[in-house]
């Protein structure tokens, strides 16, 4: 098995214990099943706190890796690791890391309610549910999605991972799509009826209105992703003359990975001026910069 971890913030990866914590829950997760054709990815954004896990299946191209779309469109841009196998079954997971925190509770679309006391806990059950699909294929297991809800559970807490599940009943369950919380003005009741007329469309007028979710699902993804570098300018910004910034370990930079002072703002939301280690002074960009050390 091969595990990568993803995120444009990678302090967001050290917040989650760092690529070998990571490592260490799937490995756990994986013991006695046989994974030599597995790949892992994991992705982290700074938007948004939502989460999915999806078992892709086999891959039989390299390029297949980078490839995703609607709610996967955020693993685009993502260079390919270069290990990564010529041939590989892959199981995706994706955690929206804007103010995600634990302990929580969490509902599935398929009837039940979690609560995880740790992130750790949280990707464990994930991965186990998605790992139970991957079993499937390998003819180990054959099961539908209330065995994968259940197995998962099982496998989580024999290794030690505490979660807590149990079924809602069913008047208590989501429908087909997954909604944490309805917008204002929007009633259970009314949500469910869009479901059923939903049911009576047909697969013309179904494809015209994935067209117009699809196209709003990315306008909202393209906000967020806004949104968050906004955050982060602002935060470069309101640091005092004398403050330490790292430059990204990832940036063509000679001080990348190094710590720069920040001497003050400019006019531009784009660039601060800072002091390098060799004592010149620069503007730098700002989407270089983060606020603290990264790990690599
Ligand atoms: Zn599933």
């Amino acid at each position: 098995m091969k595990a990568y971890v993803f995120s444009r913030e990678p302090d967001l990866i050290k917040r989650i214990g760092g690529v070998s914590e990571v490592q260490r829950v799937f490995v756990t997760i994986a013991g006695g099943t046989p994974t030599e054709d597995l790949v892992v990815a994991l992705y982290l954004t700074p938007w948004g706190n939502d989460w999915a896990g999806v078992y892709c299946g086999a891959r039989k191209n390299a390029n297949d890796f980078t490839v995703g779309q609607g709610r996967w469109s955020a693993i685009h841009g993502f260079s390919l690791p270069p290990d990564l196998p010529p041939q590989y079954k892959l199981i995706r997971m994706k955690f929206g890391m804007c103010g995600r925190r634990y302990p929580r509770h969490e509902r599935d679309r398929y009837g039940w309610e979690y609560s995880y006391p740790s992130f750790a806990a949280h990707l464990a059950h994930l991965f186990a549910h998605e790992l139970y699909h991957y079993r499937r294929e390998i003819g180990l297991e054959s099961g539908g999605e209330q065995a994968a809800c259940k197995w998962s559970d099982e496998r989580a807490t024999t290794v030690g991972f505490v979660v807590s599940s149990k079924r809602l009943p069913c008047k208590r369950r989501l429908r087909t799509p997954a909604i944490a919380s309805l917008p204002a003005g929007v009633t259970a009741a009314y949500f469910d009826r869009m479901l059923r007329v939903l049911n009576r469309l047909t697969p013309a007028q179904l494809k015209d209105l994935q067209a117009h979710a699809g196209a709003r699902v990315n306008e909202l993804d393209r906000r967020e992703r806004y949104r968050a570098v906004t955050d982060h300018v602002l935060q470069i910004k309101s640091l005092p003359s004398g403050a330490e910034i790292h430059i990204r370990p990832g940036v063509r930079d000679t001080f990348a990975g190094q710590a720069v002072t920040k001497i003050g703002n400019l006019r531009s939301n784009r660039r601060v001026q800072v002091r390098t280690p060799d004592g010149k002074e620069w503007r730098y960009p700002i989407s270089w910069l983060s606020l603290s050390a990264d790990v690599s």
